[in-house]
């Protein structure tokens, strides 16, 4: 097998990774913290497939963005259909919303996930070809009191999690009315001054010019600081529609900031988009985003369903967590080691452990060990309280040993009265 072969087999994929135990105490934290919020705010879970049909992400996220364009995993299966790993979580629930007659239910109706998502992004700092979102969407209602509440779900997430350093990048891109107008209003300022446009942004000015602004080149983000501003050519319904989403967010005391080029890269969004920003780090990562995406269930065939939601990316709120310095609650101690010497004994390992589990007393062991130095030597690393041995004599005598690791004390108990002289021995 040539080399680069042989190391594929114990190497993970190309921008993916393992959670190891060590960081299991973050993902449970920030699980806790999202459904939490979920239960008080009454979102219910939902969980869609991993993958689904192409379409709907063309449809929905656009053809022309970077995610249809560059970054999805689509295929073929043997049977012909053609799929996608899912790059985002709003438009599967869009989907399901439709497919499972969620409409039917009292609006709004708000739904909330977690899960993995994939899109093939070159690999870099905190940006993975797995990565992990939760998201929070409230269907059936227009009013912008419910765009400023799902921000405020995600400030207060962020506040529990003890990030306090960020504010909100917000704007809004409008709607199928002001939209229009806009676009050509940019097309006349960018037309003379194509030339100077990077590569990708000379294909967008044909096929998506909104995303003009998204450019992150600096000749492009030149250009763009001299750009027409969408939020100067709002309509009637946009323009209050905006202006009372910050006046919530005033309310609500959540920092804010005018982004004039915030425009998300995903079609589907009108009015509202936000992004959550740190304010003490340089590279300003977006941590949570989202926005509002009033014409998405229609656009895929259900009934008019306006809607707004976030999504919070896992790994990147893991990093900024660990940078501010939060750290997991060390882990618990076994509180007793079982330890044996025979096979009459290993017999009796297994029924003691069932009693401990019972007991809910936390054990180790290394019952395919035969040395009882070997096996103390594990308490001893684990650092057990206590040992338990039963050795051929004990095995016989129906009896056990308790050791205290530190002192090395020992006591002799019956095997029937061994759980509750634990208990008192722990308490
Ligand atoms: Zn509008
Ligand atoms: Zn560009």
């Amino acid at each position: 097998m040539p080399k680069k072969r042989q190391k594929e087999l114990f190497q993970p994929a190309k921008g993916t990774f393992d959670i190891l135990p060590e960081d299991e105490w973050y993902w449970d934290k920030i699980y806790k913290a999202a459904s939490k919020a979920a239960d008080v705010y009454g979102f219910g879970k939902i969980e869609t497939p991993i993958f689904e049909n192409t379409n709907l992400f063309l449809r929905s996220v656009g053809e022309t963005t970077d995610i249809a364009e560059k970054q999805m995993y689509s295929f073929k299966t043997r049977g012909g259909d053609a799929l996608t790993l899912r790059p985002e979580g709003t438009a599967p629930i869009s989907r399901a919303f439709i497919s499972n007659g969620l409409f039917e239910l009292p609006q709004p109706l708000k739904l909330w996930y977690w899960g993995p998502f994939f899109r093939h992004e070159s690999p870099q700092h905190l940006r993975y070809r797995e990565f992990h979102q939760f998201g929070f969407e409230i269907f059936g209602d227009r009013d912008s009191v419910y765009d400023a509440l799902i921000i405020q779900i995600f400030a207060n997430i962020l506040k529990e999690l003890g990030w306090a350093d960020f504010v909100v990048e917000i704007n809004s891109v409008g709607c199928q009315t002001c939209r229009p107008d806009f676009r050509r209003l940019l097309l006349n300022y960018y037309r003379s001054r194509q030339r100077l446009l990077c590569k990708d942004c000379k294909r967008r000015f044909v096929s998506n010019p909104l995303r003009l602004l998204d450019c992150k080149e600096e000749k492009c983000a030149e250009l763009k600081s001299r750009a027409p501003q969408i939020i100067d050519h709002l309509c009637s319904a946009c323009r209050p529609h905006f202006k009372s989403t910050l006046e919530f967010l005033d309310d609500l005391e959540i920092p804010y900031m005018l982004n004039p080029h915030l425009v998300r890269g995903l079609d589907y969004y009108s009015k509202t988009v936000f992004e959550f920003v740190s304010t003490s780090k340089e590279d300003k990562m977006a941590i949570a985003s989202g926005g509002r995406y009033d014409n998405l269930v229609e656009l895929l065939g259900g009934k008019s369903a306006p809607a707004v939601g976030g999504a919070a990316g896992i790994e990147r709120l893991i990093a900024s967590l660990k940078e501010i310095g939060v750290q997991p609650e060390p882990k618990e101690n076994p509180k007793v080691f079982v330890v044996q010497l025979g096979s009459l004994a290993k017999r009796k390992s297994l029924s003691l452990i069932e009693d401990l589990r019972k007991a809910e007393i936390t054990f180790a062991e290394s019952l395919g060990r035969d040395s009882i130095k070997a096996q103390l030597k594990i308490a001893d690393r684990l650092k057990a309280q206590l040992a338990l041995i039963i050795g051929q004599k004990e095995s016989l005598d129906n009896t056990i040993i308790i050791r205290e690791m530190d002192s090395g004390n020992q006591e002799t108990v019956t095997r029937a009265k061994i759980i509750d002289r634990l208990k008192k021995r722990l308490s």
